[in-house]
């Protein structure tokens, strides 16, 4: 394409709520043969809300909730922000917990009043050796309605099982709909567990997803089908999609996401929807094949 019609497209795309920082990945972006897309925050509105609480233990179900969203609000992940502001939103205490750590994919620990406390999936359950079957039945019904589902144990003995919702956004099926009419693979990464990941996958009819991502991998995800000979293309909004953002060959970033992720990426997205990712395509097919 003619530096001229590049320019333009890169105006055409401005019009459209889409940035590109420069006119060689709009060229690129017509040549995309598979796209990464984030789950949390991409595909989904990024702002889980706690939906289902049941107690294992003798705890009530608010003394529950007191206990984990102290924890979390050492935490700066969506989840735990889930978490917090259903107690806040109910005026519950947060005490200071000590000995605060982040499993990374995992979840949280830390000690409130010398009792030790862990919150997170089943993952984190293994690793402490928590006995979780009286809540795998549960978990596994609210995952297959696309909830994420997060066990609590005390002193190394289950005691609630919790689940958020992150809805999806509105127009994301349709978007996803344009981006396949292009003859794009389309490819869902999330941390999420299997179960959960299936069940957004299906809803927005994307057939390929991979669940369980640590943030760390997102690139390799990426590295690994550029060395097959795909022209990759990435799109999230979040910290840890940064790196993969930054190596897939056009990276686009959430509008509304973290600063990172727009900063590592080629495109912004300005509106937050994937219609903006259907139209970055369109535009710069259209630029490539009208001028030779
Ligand atoms: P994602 O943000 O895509 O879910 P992460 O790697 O951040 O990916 O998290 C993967 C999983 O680890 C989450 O789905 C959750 O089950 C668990 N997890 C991570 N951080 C927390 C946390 N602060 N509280 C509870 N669970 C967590
Ligand atoms: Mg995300």
């Amino acid at each position: 394409a003619t530096p001229m019609s590049v320019m333009v497209g890169v105006g055409k795309a401005a019009e459209a709520g889409v940035l590109i920082r420069n006119g060689e990945a709009l060229q690129s972006a017509s040549k995309i043969t598979t796209m990464l897309l984030d789950k949390t925050g991409t595909i989904t509105q990024g702002q889980p809300e706690v939906t289902d609480i049941s107690t294992y233990d003798q705890r009530q179900e608010s003394s529950v909730m007191e206990l984990v969203a102290s924890l979390e609000s050492q935490s700066e992940h969506p989840l735990a922000q889930a978490i917090v502001d259903y107690a806040k939103q109910r005026n519950y205490p947060l005490n200071s917990v000590t000995e605060f750590d982040a499993i990374t994919g995992k979840g949280v620990t830390g000690t409130l009043n010398g009792e030790h406390l862990l919150f997170g999936n089943e993952a984190l359950m293994r690793e402490f050796g928590i006995d979780v079957s009286l809540a795998v039945v549960q978990a596994e019904t609210l995952a297959n309605d696309a909830k994420t589902p997060m066990y609590f144990a005390v002193n190394q003995k289950l005691s609630a099982l919790i689940a958020v919702s992150d809805p999806i956004k509105n127009d994301s099926l349709a978007a996803i709909k344009r981006l396949q009419n292009k003859g794009i693979h389309l490819v869902m990464l999330t941390g999420d567990n299997e179960a959960t990941a299936k069940a957004v996958a299906q809803r927005v009819g994307i057939d390929d997803y991979i669940a369980q991502v640590m943030p760390q991998d997102k690139v390799e995800e990426v590295i690994k089908r550029q060395k097959c000979g795909e022209v990759v293309g990435m799109t999230g909004d979040g910290i840890n999609d940064a790196p993969a953002l930054a190596q897939a060959d056009v990276g686009f970033a959430i509008g509304t996401g973290t600063d990172v992720a727009i900063e590592s990426a080629d495109v912004t997205l300005m509106r937050g929807s994937l219609h903006g990712l259907a139209d970055a395509l369109a535009i710069s097919q259209a630029t490539i094949t009208n001028i030779k």
